[in-house]
């Protein structure tokens, strides 16, 4: 069962006291941390409810389910257009579908995943905003450029030059944290993300608008608001448990 608007409003108010709580520890401002709402396996209604509840971005992990939420362009509460952020990795041949539907790509681990999104970039006269994911957590089952292969491609972004890709905006990294149930087993990698993001922000260049550091889920938020995440990204928190036996991919 989908959560009502008023078990919504609950669930963001617990959350935000978190954030704060988090945000005061490590003595950064709460406007220093975005929060996407992750809505994969929830339906358009539960995007409606989080709008009216104020939410500006949302993140998805399927480039379909993202079509279907949110193709149609729809203004926040704050007046703003509502932003789609991909969050999961994108097969080379949905790159073209996941360019056109987000606002911004968390998920891009291969200079030819790069190199397409230019293009499709370019053919759409838009600008894309891309993160980098690194499997900081040296899991094999996540998606992610290798700990010890994010330096090197890093540097092979920045060789290419700033006039290699006019339409997409670095922005910085992305890590899923450990997945042990224990908040503080992510603490490290969370930790090595922003030194990574930090020495090539550092850099300026191709890597001027390296500043966003995409970290922290529902179980390990407040480790890496403490590690400087600068977008958390939050699905059963705010929304409740996903069925994944139903799949959203009716249209809406
Ligand atoms: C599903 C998902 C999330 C949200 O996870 P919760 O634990 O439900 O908050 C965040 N990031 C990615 C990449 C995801 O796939």
């Amino acid at each position: 069962m989908e959560f009502t608007l008023d078990e919504m409003r609950e669930h963001l108010a617990a959350l935000e006291a978190r954030i704060s709580e988090a945000c005061k520890i490590a003595g950064r401002s709460r406007d220093s941390v975005k929060l996407v709402w992750v809505s994969k396996f929830h339906p358009a209604e539960a995007v409606e409810n989080a709008i009216a509840l104020g939410a500006t971005d949302f993140g998805e992990n399927r480039v379909q389910e993202a079509e279907l939420k949110f193709s149609e362009p729809r203004t926040a509460k704050d007046g703003s257009r509502v932003r789609c952020h991909v969050i999961g990795p994108v097969q080379s041949n949905k790159l073209k579908k996941a360019a056109i539907v987000a606002d911004c790509i968390h998920s891009i681990a291969s200079i030819e995943a790069v190199e397409k999104l230019e293009k499709v970039c370019a053919a759409q006269g838009k600008i894309l905003d891309i993160l980098f994911q690194i499997n900081a957590g040296e899991e094999e089952t996540k998606s992610g450029l290798d700990v010890h292969e994010a330096e090197s491609f890093l540097n092979e972004i920045e060789a290419k030059g700033v006039a290699a890709y006019p339409h997409l905006r670095f922005r910085g990294l992305m890590t899923i944290g450990k997945n042990t149930g224990v908040a503080e087993d992510s603490r490290e990698c969370f930790a090595f993300l922003r030194n990574l993001q930090q020495k090539f922000y550092a850099k300026g260049g191709v890597f001027a608008n390296f500043d966003q550091l995409s970290m922290g889920m529902t179980g390990d938020l407040e480790v890496a608001i403490e590690e400087g995440s600068t977008m958390i990204r939050v699905g059963t928190a705010l929304f409740g448990e996903r069925d994944y036996s139903k799949p959203v991919n009716d249209p809406v």
